[in-house]
Formats: structure tokens, C-alpha cells, sequence
């Protein structure tokens, strides 16, 4: 199945009264559902989160920005990690892609239940420099939009409407999600009309399976004179490398090596964000603690 492009659409309502991200993340999400041999439920949760971080990374003002976002509930799949920056570059992973559980009662996939909810949201942001800011939440169900509102709220100080889903059958079939945020000074008309129709974003996925991006986003917001200011590719991309993996290895330290060379003459490192596998013999262990001298 050809999947369409994931983007996303940086919008104003009503000149700027309010401020919207909107974004198709179907294909990211059905090649991170590949990479990761990803149960339903876990699609789900990988669907959510990287159209959360989209969202996220595309608030970001700097080209070298960065967030992560890590749910870490307790539940039987792990923690959930992306990151994102706003160049519309996203990655993600989860601990245990295989968990699958039954549907809830509504016939939607547990995801609250895989991941948990008895833990926090945790955002860090890092600006190419300094000291990163890093903010958190607790979990309200560990659905992953219901978590990611309560952070703008909390955090922010922003009332959010945030909506993300991802519709799973053989396979992915459509995912996205939406953030509307008001801005300072937005009429109390505005914010009525926004509530009322928070509830059509609840089926976000589906209304992204039915219409374009830009169709989704004049129906969703006719009368309230929605603006495209910028429109954002996005991509599953990975920034790992051997040269990253060595310092990684390097910050274990000497002795740890030392370690991986005596007892099995090498090691092999996989990345567990795009699942790439990095090898390591021992005599390049050997080279790599020498040169880490000399650095
Ligand atoms: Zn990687």
C-alpha cells in the first residue's frame, strides 16, 4: 500500500487568536510499525507519539532544537521515547514492540494499557547549547494525547486541545494528530467555537483517512478563518552512527571495554531507535580506548 507523504500544516485561526499544528503522520507510522515489529497496540502508541513530537519539534524555533518526549507509565510495552526537531525529522521507540492486548470494550486498541499510567510524561528540551529545560507531567491515562494536554496545561500554562490517533489494520491506515492552542487575548467567541468542535477531532484518524490534509483543515475550521502559514515535511530519520556509537561506547568507560574485549572480544550495539546493528571486534575495542586517551 503507498502511503501518502507525512507533513504537517502550521496554521492561524482568526489572524492569530489561535494557533494550530495539524499533521499526517501515516506513513512514518506505518515504517516505524516495520522497523520495530510492532504489535497493533504498539503501532498505535508509535502512531500517537510521533505525531505528538511532530507537533512538538515544529514549535521549536532554532534549526539545532531538539525535544524528547518520554512516557514512562509502567505498563507491559515500556517506555515510549521520540524525538523531533523542526526540521520535521522524528524518531521513535518503544521497549517492548511485541506486547499486544485485548481491544477495550469501545473496540479501540489499549494503548493506556500497554503503556500505563502510572508514571510521567517527561519533555526535555535541548537548544544546541546550554543546559536543556526539562518539564513533567503525571500521566492522566497514558493514551498519550489526554498526557501530552496536560502538559501544556500544566507546564505551559496553555489550555490545549489535543487529538492524536492511528487507525491499525493489516496495516497502518491513517495517523495524525492536531494541537489548537489559544493565544493570549483570544475571544471567549473563538474559544466556545473551538470546544464545540473538539469532540469531531476524537476520530482524527479516521477524518484523515476520508480527506486531504489541507481539505481536513478548511472543513474542520470553516468560519473561523483558518490561515496555512507553513508546511512542514516530515520523515522517520534516525541521526545514529558508527561515530556516535564509539562515544557512546567511550562514556562507559575504560574498564567496561576492557571488559566487552576479555570476555567476548568485541561487542555489537543496536540502536534502538531505527534498529540498526553496530559491530564492534575486539581489536577495534582496542583502537577506540587508545585513541579515547589521546582525546
Ligand atoms: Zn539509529
Amino acid at each position: 500500500m503507498e502511503h501518502k507523504k507525512s507533513r504537517l500544516l502550521r496554521m492561524t485561526l482568526k489572524g492569530g487568536e489561535a494557533r494550530v499544528f495539524l499533521c499526517d503522520t501515516t506513513e512514518m507510522a506505518q515504517r516505524a510499525r516495520d522497523i520495530h515489529h510492532a504489535s497493533n497496540t504498539c503501532s498505535a502508541a508509535l502512531g500517537r507519539m510521533l505525531a505528538a513530537a511532530s507537533i512538538m519539534g515544529a514549535g521549536l524555533k532554532s534549526e539545532g532544537d531538539r525535544i524528547t518526549a518520554t512516557i514512562n507509565g509502567g505498563g507491559p510495552a515500556g517506555p515510549i521515547c521520540a524525538v523531533a526537531g523542526p526540521d520535521g525529522k522524528v524518531k521513535v521507540t518503544i521497549e517492548h514492540p511485541e506486547v499486544e492486548l485485548q481491544l477495550k470494550p469501545n473496540g479501540k486498541l489499549d494503548v493506556g494499557g500497554a503503556l500505563g499510567k502510572d508514571g510521567q510524561l517527561t519533555i526535555m528540551r535541548s537548544f544546541g547549547y546550554g543546559e536543556p529545560y526539562v518539564g513533567r507531567v503525571n500521566l492522566v491515562s497514558g493514551e498519550i494525547a489526554e498526557d501530552f494536554a496536560m502538559y501544556y496545561l500544566e507546564s505551559e500554562q496553555t489550555p490545549s486541545i489535543c487529538a492524536l490517533g492511528t487507525l491499525v489494520g493489516e496495516e497502518i491506515i491513517s495517523a495524525g494528530g492536531i494541537l489548537i492552542q489559544a493565544m493570549p487575548g483570544c475571544s471567549e467567541e473563538l474559544l466556545d467555537a473551538l470546544e464545540i468542535r473538539a469532540e469531531l477531532f476524537g476520530s482524527i484518524s479516521q477524518l484523515l483517512q476520508d480527506m486531504a490534509l489541507e481539505e481536513l483543515a478548511y472543513a474542520c475550521f470553516r468560519g473561523l478563518d483558518p490561515e496555512v502559514l507553513e508546511e512542514i515535511p516530515l520523515e522517520l530519520k534516525c541521526d545514529c552512527s558508527r561515530e556516535y556509537i564509539e562515544r557512546v561506547l567511550l562514556s562507559m568507560g575504560e574498564d567496561e571495554i576492557r571488559d566487552l574485549i576479555r570476555t567476548q572480544n568485541g561487542c555489537e550495539v543496536t540502536c534502538h531507535f531505527c534498529r540498526s546493528h553496530y559491530a564492534f571486534t575486539g581489536e577495534e575495542l582496542e583502537k577506540l580506548v587508545e585513541q579515547g586517551k589521546e582525546d
